[in-house]
């Protein structure tokens, strides 16, 4: 079922998480791992992040370097297909551009429509680690606005190099937005016309990057709402867990912590400390946004499900 109609046929917040595919070589248990303690709170659909290869460089022989590409975790096709199978639940692969031809993108979405995926998350994806800037494949897509056109064209039986008209599919596409602004963004105004402009061209849903001061969220909502974006958005939460998450998600994710809680996590000295000061900020950020309706809280439980839980438990 869609990601829409869900929140349209409910009255209440709903609870959904996403997932990053385990390292190659681990099997299914490993997915259960992080799914099966939350699978309680009946979550109707789980994201499974995308992530695209690395470049490493390996010494020959004669001494010189050779560029070799690293898949560290599998694709999305595969497990999305085995959590539906399993759990009985929808699975919302997340697809970029980065790293995909075209071509490649679409025998993806043909696969996925096979499998009966009803929604996809529509990304770009960031600049690799050895590279400054985003390059995208010669022939790949190079704006998430790219890939949605593409899906969108798919939704009306429009392949690639294709004149006829093929049996179309029915994907709804979920986008990510920024409250507190994309980093490469001149400003949140352009940032807030290039989501417009996603939308617009089919986007069905928005998932937000994670915020720890809910008042972001509400006056992205706002602004999305007065330049005229419709759509629902959905809030993405992380509990933050470890001293190293207090320099590693402003820094990585670009985002800020409010006042309230840099000065109770400014007072932390062990990963447990911080975790009590995540699982209450967690707690309240959740509870507030659940009296302000928002249509689903979405969790980031970055293989951490049970810091998730925790939260979970007192909201659902
Ligand atoms: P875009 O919407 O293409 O935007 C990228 C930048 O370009 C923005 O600054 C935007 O303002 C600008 N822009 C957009 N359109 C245009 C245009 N037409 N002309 C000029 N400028 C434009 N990454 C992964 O690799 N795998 C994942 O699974 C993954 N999941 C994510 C899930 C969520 C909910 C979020 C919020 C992010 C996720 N990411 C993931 C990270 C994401 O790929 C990066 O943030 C990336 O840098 C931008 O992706 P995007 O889809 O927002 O890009």
């Amino acid at each position: 079922m869609k990601v829409s109609d869900y929140i349209k046929n409910s009255d209440k917040t709903i609870f959904s998480f996403e997932i990053i595919p385990p390292l190659k070589g681990a099997g299914i248990n490993a997915i259960c791992e992080g799914i099966d303690p939350l699978m309680e709170f009946k979550p109707p659909f789980i994201n499974v992040t995308y992530h695209r290869e690395e470049y490493q460089y390996k010494k020959m022989k004669n001494g010189l370097l050779k560029k070799i590409s690293v898949r560290k975790r599998p694709g999305t096709v595969g497990i999305s297909a085995a959590i539906m199978n399993r759990y009985n639940v929808d699975a919302i692969p997340h697809m970029i551009c980065g790293g995909f031809t075209k071509e490649e993108t679409e025998s993806a979405l043909i696969d996925l429509k096979f499998l009966g995926v009803d929604n996809v998350l529509a990304l770009r994806g960031d600049p690799i680690k050895t590279e400054d800037v985003f390059i995208p494949n010669s022939n790949g897509n190079e704006f998430a606005l790219d890939l949605i056109n593409q899906i969108s064209d798919m939704n009306e039986g429009r392949y690639l190099h294709d004149e006829t008209k093929n049996a179309s599919s029915n994907f709804c596409i979920g986008v990510a937005g920024y409250p507190e602004k994309h980093f490469e963004a001149m400003n949140l105004t352009t940032d807030l016309q290039n989501l417009k402009k996603k939308v617009a061209a089919g986007a069905d849903f928005i998932v937000t990057q994670m915020f720890y001061d809910n008042s972001k969220y509400f006056e992205f909502v706002d602004k999305c709402r007065s330049i005229g974006i419709k759509v629902p958005i959905i809030p993405g939460l992380k509990p933050i867990t470890t001293l190293k998450h207090i320099s590693f998600l402003p820094k990585f994710f670009h985002l800020d912590f409010p006042e309230e809680l840099s000065t109770e996590l400014l007072k932390c000295k062990t990963d447990s400390d911080v975790k009590q000061v995540g699982l209450e900020w967690g707690i309240k950020q959740s509870q507030e946004l659940v009296k302000n309706n928002v249509p689903v809280l979405h969790y980031y439980t970055m293989g951490k499900g049970i810091a998730v839980k925790n939260i979970v438990k007192e909201i659902f």
